[in-house]
């Protein structure tokens, strides 16, 4: 069974020599194809897609629904993954679903780090050693806050004295 690969925009720009493997199949999400606007990369995507040597296939909502809530829920990186992001993991999990044998092609950390919570096998040229759960932390007060109860309180600032809140990794867990 030939490997699928799932790949993002960074592949088509900066790794054109994942494509020379003629035993994987590669799949992509429609927002990537849009995402490539320079000339010199536009003509190698249409490329791919004329010889067929790279299929566009959307995910299933449920699927990008449940994503969506585990990158929230579980990781607190929702604010990092833009919509390709998401369509991109969600896709991969789908095939996965089906038997497939799948691999994200992704340099964006974020993503490598979502695909890693679901245990879902990633490359990178540059690849994330450790899985992160992020919290956020009130510059003023300290008070912290998960991803899920900003989103759900729509906080931008800490609820007791206002003041700006930052990023920090809570669990740092090994891969
Ligand atoms: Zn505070």
């Amino acid at each position: 069974m030939a490997q699928i690969l799932v790949i993002d925009t960074g592949v088509i720009l900066r790794s054109k020599q994942l494509f020379w493997n003629r035993n994987a199949r590669f799949v992509t999400v429609p927002g990537v194809l849009e995402e490539v606007i320079d000339q010199r990369n536009r003509i190698f995507l249409e490329q791919l897609l004329t010889q067929r040597s790279l299929e566009v296939i959307s995910p299933t909502d449920s699927n990008v629904s449940f994503i969506r809530k585990e990158a929230r829920d579980h990781l607190g990186e929702a604010k990092n993954l833009s919509k390709i992001d998401i369509d991109l993991v969600s896709l991969a999990l789908e095939l996965k679903k089906e038997g497939k044998d799948v691999l994200i092609c992704t340099c964006d950390l974020s993503v490598q780090n979502l695909a890693n919570h679901l245990s879902l096998e990633f490359w990178g040229e540059k690849k994330i050693k450790k899985r992160i759960e992020w919290i956020f932390r009130c510059r003023g007060c300290g008070k912290t806050y998960s991803n899920k109860e900003l989103e759900e309180l729509n906080l931008g600032e800490c609820c007791v004295c206002g003041s700006e809140l930052r990023r920090i990794p809570k669990k740092i867990l090994n891969t």
